[in-house]
């Protein structure tokens, strides 16, 4: 997606422009190979950079909501950040540059459907994945409290407790080559 420039259009472009900023679930190949975000030292860069990654987050809230998905990573809608949304009893929260690892040896069978892996008849189709039961997921995290505010994150996440939804999301972005993982980069503008 692009973002909108601050002057106003002329109202014949604006139709093509609303169409242009829908955002919508990507083939794996119109996942671009850059980062848009890029670096911006200074105070009104860092608080600009935040603007825009909310504002994704919350254009991806809506995609995520119309697919009746739990997650949706940044990649999936074509954007290559290490950005990732999860929905936890009703309100999302939304995930920057993390990684996880696993906790212990123990692993469950986990059957996943993902938005962008979907059959010629639109369904969801299924995958079986091991996933590990206990892992820790370290880094960023965006949140709405006093203003936009990015504070580190660590936590050890069971499998029945989100944890499944970690691994599949930051899959998309670090995971293993094939499907459509492997395809985010790191968010520096701070
Ligand atoms: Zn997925």
């Amino acid at each position: 997606m692009t973002f909108a420039p601050e002057f106003p259009s002329p109202p014949e472009e604006k139709e093509e422009k609303k169409r242009a900023n829908l955002m919508k679930v990507v083939a794996i190949e119109d996942i671009p190979q850059r980062d848009e975000i890029g670096k911006a030292p200074t105070k009104r860069g860092r608080d600009d950079g935040l603007l825009k990654v909310y504002k994704v987050c919350k254009q991806m809230e809506k995609v995520c909501d119309e697919r009746e998905g739990v997650g949706l990573s940044a990649v999936q809608v074509g954007i290559p950040w290490r950005l990732f949304i999860i929905k936890t009893d009703g309100k999302y929260e939304y995930f920057l540059n993390c990684v996880y690892e696993p906790i212990g040896d123990d692993v469950i069978t986990s059957i996943e459907g993902c938005l962008s892996l979907l059959s010629e008849s639109g369904d969801f189709r299924r995958f079986e994945l091991t996933r590990s039961l206990i892992v820790k997921v370290t880094g960023q995290k965006l949140t709405e409290v006093n203003g936009l505010t990015i504070e580190s994150f660590s936590a050890y996440i069971h499998a029945e407790d989100q944890g499944v939804v970690f691994q599949h999301e930051i899959d998309h972005q670090l995971g293993p080559d094939g499907l459509i993982s492997n395809k985010g980069k790191e968010i520096l503008i701070w």
